[in-house]
């Protein structure tokens, strides 16, 4: 893996003591490595990332990991809005409708080492490695319907959700209904919410609902369920009860 660190971005500013616990993945939806390298180093364009993963498997790495770089924007995950500051933000040189559309072999490699390392230097749990579109799924879509979540978590870098057995599907439909949750609508919101997505306005606006129905569809479901209009209900209970399990 190369890694280049000649690169440096003014735009960051400190965490204030604040730990890292998340790793935020990103897609520039820029033309190639060059342009997200002046990008993500103009001082007028007020964004960063700690690193950035090109085609080619090069890392760079654009702001030191001590540093709160400035890629999250607005967001929420936990409870917890700013999560710049306890984030390590990596940007993918891949732009969906560009020559660069492909998640290259090269680049997943070198991405996951980095993730790798990130998790064992900060004790990042497996839960905490997020899309930028699961921390603000109301505004962004990266990195997108096409990111290959299913081999991170194949290299066990991500958690891995097992199928509930009949008898946990129970437990789980039992502790809803003792609180006082009816409809799958609620139980759906409710474990969105204990996973850790902003769940603050759908109660109110079904637009908001639906958005965050299709990005945790697109992130957690595999082939044709992703965008199928099918029920995530059985997924989320099964991901919730193994969040449960495995928080920390
Ligand atoms: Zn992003």
């Amino acid at each position: 893996m190369k890694y280049i660190t000649k690169y440096k971005s003014p735009n960051y500013n400190s965490r204030k003591n604040s730990k890292i616990q998340l790793i935020i993945i990103h897609y520039t939806a820029l033309k190639d490595t060059s342009e997200a390298l002046s990008y993500l180093c103009k001082k007028e364009k007020k964004v960063s990332s700690h690193y950035l993963i090109s085609q080619n498997g090069t890392v760079y790495n654009l702001v030191e990991d001590k540093f709160r770089a400035w890629h999250a924007g607005q967001a929420f995950w936990q409870e917890i809005s700013d999560i710049n500051s306890i984030s390590i933000g990596i940007e993918l040189d891949y732009n969906p409708n560009g020559k660069n559309n492909k998640f290259s072999v090269k680049m997943i490699k070198s991405l996951k080492k980095l993730i790798f390392k990130l998790q064992n230097s900060y004790k990042i749990n497996k839960n905490s490695i997020l899309a930028h579109s699961d921390i603000a799924p109301f505004r962004k879509k990266d990195p997108g319907i096409n990111f290959p979540w299913q081999s991170l978590s194949s290299s066990k870098l991500i958690l891995k959700i097992k199928k509930l057995k009949k008898i946990e599907i129970k437990i789980m439909e039992k502790w809803f209904n003792s609180h006082n949750l009816k409809s799958k609508k609620q139980k759906i919101i409710l474990s969105l919410s204990l996973i850790g997505y902003d769940t603050r306005e759908v109660y109110i606006n079904y637009k908001f609902y639906n958005k965050l129905i299709s990005a945790y569809r697109i992130r957690h479901l595999n082939g044709a369920d992703k965008i199928k209009n099918k029920s995530i209900y059985i997924e989320l209970i099964q991901h919730l009860f193994n969040y449960m399990l495995t928080k920390n």
